[in-house]
Parts: structure tokens; sequence; C-alpha cells
């Protein structure tokens, strides 16, 4: 008896400091997890996407395709994005004609209304109708102002910008690519994984390291999977290699949607 009610005493403080750390690892929610990579490809090529499919289920792999010219995909096109949303990939918007806020819109705020009837309404419209869920988007040519920003967080969870490495700058040091659970902007950079970029694999791997290191997630980004020669063109090799480095560092692969369930804390 006496044994039972001592229990009783010392459980109360260990359920509510239990159900503190619950909460806040997000375990009810179930969704939380660990450091991670968040691979993303922007435009139309959809076809590449497509054919790269079996390398990310190797490993067990997701990514995020920031789709624009919806216009131009046909029905087949629809058809191989509905099976990559249906694996577990995301697909989001990126304009419906590729046009730069700074580009083709002057970063006027005068402009915001139209920006978002002419490029972000119909951009969305077009591809929920063919039955793909839209949350998250990719600015053309990395360009924004933050009022536009406010007028496209109306629409998106997160904004996918672009940031830069250099010589002085590999990487692992390109702090704006990497998604902590501090960012609560909304606003979030990839680096790039195209040949044009520059950004060996060595310096990509210790990019990884960094995320798994800092309980971050490194947001990479490019645009056709493919062996042919071009600026905007990741060889298929070098895709498989960025996704086992990742798979053996143990790292988790993110949606850019997912990344909302990243964990406050270091966890084992
Ligand atoms: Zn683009």
């Amino acid at each position: 008896m006496k044994t039972n009610k001592l229990l009783v005493i010392f459980s109360y403080p260990l359920v509510f400091f239990l159900s503190l750390f619950l909460i806040n690892t997000q375990i009810f929610a179930g969704e939380c997890k660990g450091a991670g990579v968040a691979i993303t490809f922007d435009d139309t090529y959809v076809d590449s996407w497509y054919d790269a499919r079996n390398l990310f289920s190797r490993y067990n792999a997701k990514a995020t395709y920031f789709v624009s010219q919806p216009d131009s995909i046909n029905a087949e096109g629809f058809s191989k994005l509905r099976r990559l949303q249906y694996w577990g990939h995301e697909i989001a918007s990126h304009t419906l004609d590729h046009k730069g806020i700074a580009s083709h819109y002057n970063s006027d705020p005068a402009l915001i209304d139209d920006y978002e009837d002419e490029q972000i309404v119909p951009s969305i419209k077009k591809l929920e109708r063919q039955a793909l869920r839209i949350s998250t988007f990719a600015h053309p040519f990395g360009q924004y102002t933050e009022e536009y920003n406010e007028m496209l967080k109306q629409n998106f969870i997160f904004l996918r910008a672009t940031a830069y490495s250099n010589s002085n700058r590999p990487v692992a040091e390109v702090e704006e690519a990497f998604f902590s659970r501090e960012n609560t902007t909304g606003l979030i950079y990839g680096v790039g994984i195209d040949n044009i970029y520059n950004n060996p694999l060595s310096e990509i791997e210790d990019g990884l390291i960094a995320a798994k290191n800092n309980n971050e997630v490194l947001i990479l980004y490019g645009h056709k999977i493919t062996n042919d020669e071009g600026r905007y063109h990741i060889p298929p090799s070098k895709l498989e290699d960025i996704l086992r480095i990742a798979y053996e560092l143990e790292l988790e692969f993110y949606t850019i949607s997912e990344l909302r369930a990243l964990c406050r804390y270091f966890y084992e």
C-alpha cells in the first residue's frame, strides 16, 4: 500500500516532465525528424526527373519539384508528376511563365497584385487541377523582395530562393542554405548542384556533414538530371553520390513542406 502511494506521488511530476519532453520533440505529432537534406529541382524537366525515380527509391529518398510553365506539360507529363507525388515526392510552384520579380515586374510594389493574378494563382490552379498538392514555391532566378514575399506567404508555407558558394565560401559555409528551427520566416535558400555552380561532390559532402553536426537541413537545387553536358544539368552519377552520402550519414530526406517537422532538439 505504501509503495503504491509513493508511486502515485512520484509519477505525477514524472508524467508532467515526460509530456513536456514529448511535446517539445513533437513526438505526439508523429512527425519529428532529425538533421537532413532537401533536394529540389526547378522548371519543366519532368521526363528527366521521372527517369531518375529509381535513384531516389534506391535510397528511400524524396525530392521537391518546382514546376514552371504548366501549360507546356502534356497529359503524360502530369501523369508522371502525379506518380512522383504518390511516391512521396513533392510537386510545387515556380510561377506560370517563369517570370522573375525583378526581371519582369521591376520589383515594383504596385505590381504585386498583378504578379499574384498572372503568375501565382494560375500556376497553383493549373497544378491543382491535375491533382497535385501545392504548398511551396521557388522564386524564378532567385529574385524576391520583402513586399512580394508578404503576398507569396499568403499562398505558400515556404518560399525558396537561391544562395551561392564561391572560392572563399564552400557549400558548408553558405549559412543561408541550412534550414534550422530558428528559421521562422518561411524564406529558405538552396545551393546549386548543377554543373554551372561548381560545387564539387567533396564540398557538398562537407555540407551534408555540417547539417548532420548542427541538426539542420541542407537545401540543394538543380534543374535537369542528365548526362548531356549543359550548365543547368546534373549527371545522374553525381546525384546518386549525393543520395548515397546522405543515406550513409543517416540524414533524413525532406521535401520542402516537410521542413516544418525538423526537431527542435538533437535526438539520438
Ligand atoms: Zn527556374
